[in-house]
């Protein structure tokens, strides 16, 4: 492409860079009305892909256009920096030179995983930078930053005062490999090799007749589960059979005479397993019948002397097992609101690496991957394993280190959403904010009605650490806030390290004894972290102002970003953090199929940048429906390639006619021609569309009433009528200088549209014209549209007149193709029109002159066979013939008077007239 953009862009960013125009923007709109786009923070690992690209362009065009607008618009990117992935990959680097990560000191780790995270910000600011990004770049934010850090403890500190901090415990997915919990997106399902088992629990109360010496089965494919079995549920309106067992096979773990309860409908399945091979049923229930029942655990007697109640559970079903599902609340979600619902217990039986917890009777230090054994000797041994067996099915494993996971109790830190009212807090504040598109609304009020109290703690080691006092004795919270204030002060000075090297009893001042309070270890979920951004950027910092005004991310943050700050500012403030929120859809290929690194099918912004110029990825960005999914991809990128060509086009015709222009050639509007008054219509009815949808974010619609402006109404039209006036009409001609008093403001005008937008070719067209060592386009304001352009009338004559010329052209183009005519000066038409307004719309205009002939009549009357017409403008019709008379050499208009005049043998009357005035002015 001859624009040559990977050339040329470079060179405009360090001009850019060099100048300051970022920092010369903000002193040229100090006090003016601020627009804040708070950004949302990137995870600083690895390059940018499509979706970071589109994410970062979009603000760019956004804060860009609110700063076209007159406003103080600063942009302070930031990053996330915190978080599991990282130390993943720090962890990785430890395995491969085989260095254990306990063996190395803390504090040394998470150095390492500060000094990881820097390294990709630099590498991802770059890249930010290439794409024409236009931000305060060398004071970006981080969550790592020690103030960030001492700004988060801060807010948590609000959270531990005002009583909506507690620790509770709630099962979680637990990978023993890693060592931590995962939430739902870090899991994968693949088959697995689990031992299943039939165990039986006696009954020892019932208010039931004939369940004496009675067991109720229950069926696991988790055995190491069963020391934290508390309770047996059933579905209260499943049939359940009394089967007493008559006869047994050889192998058959059960005698005849038992009696075992189960439900009706899977009689078959379980005395199969069972190896029972004959049975009666003297007796049935309905499920509801066994509420109070009590069973004993298998293993009583030997540390597990508590009763096993019976519960009702929605949950239960026949499809498999036995129709009695096996409760362990501290492995697994059902099993846990059922606890919940009933106070059960809810036991610690399983440590983070996986073993058994040293008070865990008979398994102690059993790790639960290889407890199936144990257990189901222990089962044997107390006559309760009716059967056992293998099963493969599918199981979830951790994505990364590909080990089976397990559901384990652990203690875990939430914030409530309703002890102090924050979810109500939230769900008013949700309705206050303008939602971008308006369905974000509907998707994160059910998200924040429905969710559960926020799990903000990690078992892991970089992060900001939950920095809490609890009393050993009472468990209560120390809320103190000079001790707070001692806390957050040593984390400003040392960051998130101070809280694990700092001297306790210093933290805690005179009035605690260190030895009386456990200090809290776990780390804090890095969404409380970027859900803070707003406290620690925003409201901190001079050059920004609070509530944001825009928050702009994937539609997937109403789970993420966009919810955890509305919680932690609801929480902490009482309103929501911003004032508008837009979401946009994800970047697909060009099959419409979703990117992934297994998939292959990613799609490498910078190669677009490199091979075409970051200004080809910008106008793909605005050209797509954004806020819906929508695709990248070579052939659409070629596309944009060519809409680029075409607007470029447009833009260099305007500088090649306003070469030479001055002040002295305006003028104004009443006496410019009708096109020209047309032409600054359309331009305040542009302008009118630019700011509306700007106010809406919808970039969309503004990339296509541009495009279409520069390709059909300037190129096709405008420019294309008026190169004759351009070329060869005398310099101080009103036409010509009407036409470049109308050049002049459509450069103006449309340059600082698509500034935003094609910010270096912008800038390279206006320094094209305005050469400057110290201005920039994208220091300028949209123009000031004249109320008196708007001229709605002259529209409406206009688009009748657009509509007979493009039965004219239809006709000349058809003699063009058949050779009849060179081009369409050469010819001269005839219009027949059945409708008399059409003449009425001539009125004062040059038919010829818009239909780029050397001649044109217009007639109401029937129009003669094979005359051209056109569908959708029936009542016109064409007969186009060869112009009479001998081309002028100049402006190759055909015309009878070309030969006849004087000193000019080859020239008309118009141009004879330029070239005297010419010369004379040479002489002159
Ligand atoms: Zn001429």
């Amino acid at each position: 492409m001859k624009a040559n953009l990977p050339g040329r862009e470079p060179g405009w960013l360090a001009k850019w860079q060099d100048q300051d125009i970022y920092g010369k923007l903000r002193d040229q709109r100090k006090g003016r009305e601020k627009f804040i786009l708070h950004d949302g923070p990137p995870y600083a690992n690895g390059n940018i892909h499509s979706g970071h690209a589109l994410n970062k362009i979009l603000k760019d065009v956004i804060v860009r256009s609110q700063s076209m607008l007159g406003k103080d618009a600063p942009y302070v990117p930031g990053w996330d920096c915190h978080g599991l992935p990282i130390e993943w990959k720090i962890e990785e680097k430890y395995r491969k030179k085989k260095k254990n990560k306990d063996d190395v000191d803390p504090l040394e780790f998470r150095q390492e995983c500060r000094n990881f995270a820097a390294e990709w910000i630099d590498v991802q600011r770059e890249e930010f930078k290439r794409l024409g990004i236009a931000g305060d770049w060398d004071n970006p934010y981080l969550t790592m930053d020690f103030s960030a850090e001492a700004q988060i403890v801060r807010e948590l500190q609000k959270f531990l005062m005002n009583g909506s901090l507690y620790r509770g415990s709630k099962p979680v997915m637990w990978s023993v490999v890693e060592q931590t919990a995962l939430a739902e997106a870090e899991v994968e399902y693949h088959d697995h090799k689990s031992h299943m088992i039939d165990v039986s629990f006696p009954i020892v109360k019932t208010a039931l007749e004939g369940l004496d010496d009675v067991q109720v089965v229950i069926w696991t494919t988790t055995p190491w589960t069963i020391p934290g079995n508390r309770a047996i549920a059933y579905g209260e309106e499943i049939d359940y059979a009394l089967v007493e067992v008559t006869e047994v096979t050889e192998e058959s773990r059960v005698s005849a005479g038992q009696k075992f309860l189960m439900a009706e409908a899977l009689t078959g399945e379980v005395c199969g397993r069972a190896g029972i091979t004959g049975h009666n049923i003297p007796a049935r229930f309905k499920g509801k019948d066994f509420a109070g029942t009590i069973c004993h655990h298998p293993f009583k007697g030997q540390g597990y002397d508590f009763d096993v109640p019976m519960l009702p559970g929605d949950h239960v079903t026949t499809e498999a097992g036995t129709g009695f599902v096996h409760t362990a609340p501290g492995h697994g979600q059902e099993d846990y609101e059922v606890g919940l619902a009933h106070n059960l217990e809810v036991p610690f039986t399983v440590a983070d690496n996986g073993t058994y917890y040293e008070n865990v009777p008979l398994f102690a230090g059993v790790h639960v991957y290889k407890a199936h054994e144990q257990v189901c000797e222990a089962l044997e041994k107390a006559g309760s394993l009716v059967a056992r067996d293998v099963l493969v099915h599918s199981y979830p494993h951790s994505w990364r280190s590909k080990a089976p996971l397990i559901f384990r109790n652990t203690p875990q830190w939430f914030i409530s959403m309703d002890a102090t009212g924050l979810r109500e807090t939230a769900l008013n504040e949700i309705e206050k904010v303008n939602w971008f598109p308006a369905t974000g609304q509907n998707r994160i009020t059910a998200m924040v009605e429905g969710r559960p109290d926020w799990v903000i703690s990690r078992q892991r080691a970089w992060g900001v650490p939950i920095t809490v006092f609890v009393h050993k004795q009472t468990g209560e919270l120390l809320k103190d806030d000079a001790v707070n204030e001692r806390v957050a002060t040593a984390v400003e000075q040392g960051g998130a390290d101070a809280w694990f090297s700092a001297d306790i009893q210093a933290l805690l001042g005179d009035q605690y004894v260190a030895d009386d309070y456990e200090q809290v270890v776990d780390i804090l979920d890095v969404w409380f972290d970027s859900g803070s951004t707003h406290a620690f950027v925003v409201e901190a910092r001079d050059d920004l102002s609070s509530p944001a005004d825009l928050y702009l991310e994937g539609t997937d943050q109403h789970r993420g970003w966009f919810q955890s700050s509305l919680l932690e500012s609801c929480g902490t403030r009482g309103v929501a953090p911003y004032k508008n929120v837009v979401t946009h859809g994800f970047t697909l290929d060009e099959k419409g199929l979703k990117m992934s690194k297994s998939a292959g099918n990613g799609y490498d912004p910078l190669k677009v940048v490199n091979q075409y110029g970051a200004d080809i990825l910008r106008l793909w960005v605005t050209s797509v429906d954004y806020m819906n999914d929508h695709r990248i991809g070579d052939e659409i990128v070629k596309a944009q390639v060519e809409a680029y060509r075409k607007i470029r086009n447009t833009l260099r015709f305007m500088i090649g006619n306003l070469d030479g222009f001055d002040e002295s050639e305006i003028l104004p509007i009443e006496e410019m021609p009708e096109l020209e008054q047309w032409v600054l219509h359309r331009l305040s009815e542009l302008d009118e569309l630019n700011r509306d949808c700007i106010s809406k974010f919808n970039y969309n619609r503004i990339y296509q009433a541009l495009y279409n402006f520069c390709t059909v109404d300037l190129s096709a039209f405008y420019f294309d009528i008026r190169k004759d006036a351009l070329y060869c009409d005398a310099k101080n001609s009103i036409r010509r200088r009407a036409a470049r008093t109308v050049l002049d403001q459509i450069f103006l005008t449309l340059t600082k549209w698509i500034a935003p937008i094609m910010t270096f070719t912008a800038e390279e067209i206006w320094q094209s014209r305005f050469p400057s060592e110290d201005d920039s386009v994208h220091m300028q304001e949209y123009q000031t549209i004249p109320a008196n352009w708007r001229n709605d009338a002259l529209a409406e004559k206009w688009t009748k007149v657009r509509a007979l010329r493009r039965v004219v052209t239809g006709a000349l183009e058809l003699d063009r193709r058949e050779k009849r005519i060179g081009s369409s000066l050469q010819g001269a038409v005839d219009v027949y029109v059945q409708d008399a307004s059409y003449i009425d719309v001539l009125e004062g205009i040059d038919l010829a002159e818009i239909s780029i002939t050397s001649a044109a009549n217009i007639t109401e009357a029937a129009a003669p066979e094979g005359a051209f017409t056109i569908e959708d403008v029936a009542d016109v019709a064409v007969v186009s013939k060869p112009a009479e008379g001998r081309r002028c050499e100049r402006c190759w208009q055909v015309l009878p008077e070309v030969g006849s005049v004087e000193g000019h043998d080859d020239l008309c009357h118009r141009c004879a007239d330029a070239v005297e005035a010419h010369e004379a002015g040479n002489a002159a």
